[in-house]
């Protein structure tokens, strides 16, 4: 098709809308390890997740079979107030780069909470709802999973209690009161609310909390509240279904106008939008369809995939998680102040990691200075605002892009705009000016904490 065919942004209607999230660990033949129990490192079974999760969410976490899993109607109805999302062709990015890569983005910024999140969030509120319960507990560091949580609990008239780590609770007095706006209850981690926290505080007086820290305190109220589970915003193998929607529209609007992606590319914290966005693409090379290119983009300061190990791992710092197979850095690793909050979990996704190992992804990382420097050319051709996570990604999508200028290559380069950057605007003042550092933790440190991980 013509370059002027493509228009700058691929809309579908109503009816093009995917109805069903595609469950990518059906077409994995080395499937993701199952959970273990923390004490007796047997796999968890749905009874004991129960206790914690929602029922309906536990069953997702556990099918490794079912292809296709129908989007419930009210779920459906939600998306269809801020999807789809708009698929772009970055026009102004490519004039600018002078390159003859195409570059798509999938926008995922366009809702009040700002990312991707608000996806996952909406199916889990309705879970927690259609199962008769009070409401739902969860930790939120940067925020937007916290905002989006609370969006989708004012929907369906939940409580909302979200443990805010506290350095964020007391830096970003914004996404706290978002978060008040649609009626959660925002406590700073750790808090004298919990017996980890209480037990946190006095062995760390004066501790700016952790998002490990959080999880913790979100579990134990959770499991002591009748009426109440837990809900998590990335890494699990549920969020990862609810996130396919992303690939599944970017797939049927790509598809629309016969463009086939060759390189797909995306930023990876727990690694719920990168595993949505590669869903249906992943899906084809597994089943030898086709085949594509993808790229999971890591801060150097935290980087999982590219030099964590992949082991089993508690997923908090309290240990009272289940021990999840992943690549991780240790559960007691804490980053380098970084300005990507949503990309400083010690882990990765069980599924991606899975993949990862078996060389159906590549992964790399990039230090933050570079990062920004991203977002702001993207700003500046593009005119959205990016979020610091997502422009890890844009990173690559433009580096990948200028090496097709030297071969003269017209590759299609697709990548996730996960999200906008407006309450980041701290982090942009420190970059603007020349205060921001790109430490990168040496291997030293690395093999502390991997020392500490549990033998299983
Ligand atoms: C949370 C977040 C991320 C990282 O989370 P994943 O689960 O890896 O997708 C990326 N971008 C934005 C804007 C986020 O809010």
């Amino acid at each position: 098709m013509a370059r002027s065919d493509i228009p700058y942004k691929i809309y579908l209607t109503e009816d093009e809308m995917p109805k069903t999230w595609y469950n990518l660990r059906a077409d994995m033949k080395n499937k993701p390890a199952p959970l273990l129990n923390p004490g007796t490192h047997q796999p968890m079974t749905a009874e004991e997740l129960q206790g914690v999760f929602c029922e309906e969410l536990v069953k997702q976490e556990l099918d490794n079979d079912t292809r296709e899993y129908p989007v419930p109607q009210e779920i459906l109805d939600f998306y269809k107030m801020y999807r789809p999302s708009p698929l772009v062709r970055a026009y102004c990015l490519e004039k600018k780069l002078n390159t003859p890569a195409k570059i798509y983005y999938k926008f995922e910024g366009n809702n009040t909470s700002g990312s991707h999140k608000l996806n996952s969030a909406i199916a889990q509120a309705y879970y927690a709802k259609k199962q008769g319960l009070k409401g739902v507990t969860t930790e939120t560091g940067a925020g937007q999973w916290g905002t989006a949580l609370s969006m989708a609990c004012a929907y369906f008239e939940l409580d909302c209690k979200v443990f805010m780590v506290k350095v964020s609770y007391e830096q970003k007095p914004f996404r706290r009161e978002v978060m008040k706006v649609y009626g959660a209850s925002v406590t700073p981690s750790p808090s004298m609310t919990t017996q980890i926290g209480q037990k946190i505080l006095s062995e760390h007086p004066g501790t700016t909390g952790s998002l490990g820290c959080a999880i913790s305190e979100a579990v134990e109220v959770a499991v002591g509240n009748p009426g109440y589970r837990y809900v998590l915003g990335s890494v699990l193998n549920q969020v990862l279904l609810h996130q396919s929607v992303i690939g599944m529209e970017t797939k049927i609007a790509m598809d629309k106008y016969g463009i086939k992606p060759d390189i797909i590319i995306g930023c990876a914290g727990g690694g719920s939008n990168l595993g949505g966005l590669i869903a249906p693409f992943m899906g084809e090379k597994l089943r030898g369809e086709a085949d594509y290119r993808f790229i999971a983009v890591e801060p150097a300061s935290c980087p999982s995939l590219t030099r964590g190990v992949f082991a089993y791992d508690f997923c908090d710092t309290g240990m009272v998680c289940p021990l999840s197979k992943m690549y991780t850095l240790g559960s007691d690793f804490i980053p380098a102040p970084n300005h990507a909050g949503g990309l400083r979990y010690h882990g990765m996704s069980p599924i991606l990691s899975q993949l990862y190992d078996d060389k159906m992804m590549e992964a790399v990382s990039v230090p933050q200075t570079r990062v920004f420097e991203a977002a702001e050319l993207f700003a500046r051709t593009e005119g959205i605002l990016p979020a610091p996570e997502s422009s890890h990604a844009i990173r690559v999508a433009i580096d990948e892009a200028m090496k097709c200028r030297e071969t003269g290559e017209e590759k299609n380069i697709l990548f996730g705009l996960t999200g906008t950057g407006y309450f980041d605007l701290v982090a942009y003042e420190k970059f603007h000016n020349g205060a921001m550092d790109d430490y990168v933790p040496t291997d030293e440190e690395l093999a502390s904490y991997r020392a500490r991980l549990p033998q299983i």
